[in-house]
């Protein structure tokens, strides 16, 4: 029964990605630990290209990284982390 549990796919939590017990190490799991915002960059220093809709106040960044991509790749690797895990 052990087999199988680690070899069953475990969708994580964090960032949706499917993985499984025996595959899941400390650097398995990119994510941003803080939100994607939508505000200035903090140090005002970021050259942020504004859309034409975007008021002209807008940056939107993660603001762990300061990555203006939503898509930008996770600047944290940590383990993935399951449903069933409690936090
Ligand atoms: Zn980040
Ligand atoms: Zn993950």
């Amino acid at each position: 029964m052990e087999e199988e549990k680690r070899r069953r796919t475990i969708v994580c939590k964090r960032c949706k990605q499917t993985y499984t017990a025996s595959s899941n190490t400390k650097t398995s799991c990119r994510f941003h630990p803080s939100f994607f915002v939508c505000r200035r960059h903090d140090d005002q220093k970021r050259y942020y290209e504004l859309g034409p809709d975007d008021p002209p106040y807008a940056a939107k960044f993660y603001d762990c990284c300061g990555a203006e991509d939503v898509q930008a790749p996770g600047c944290t690797t940590s383990f993935h982390i399951s449903y069933d895990d409690n936090e």
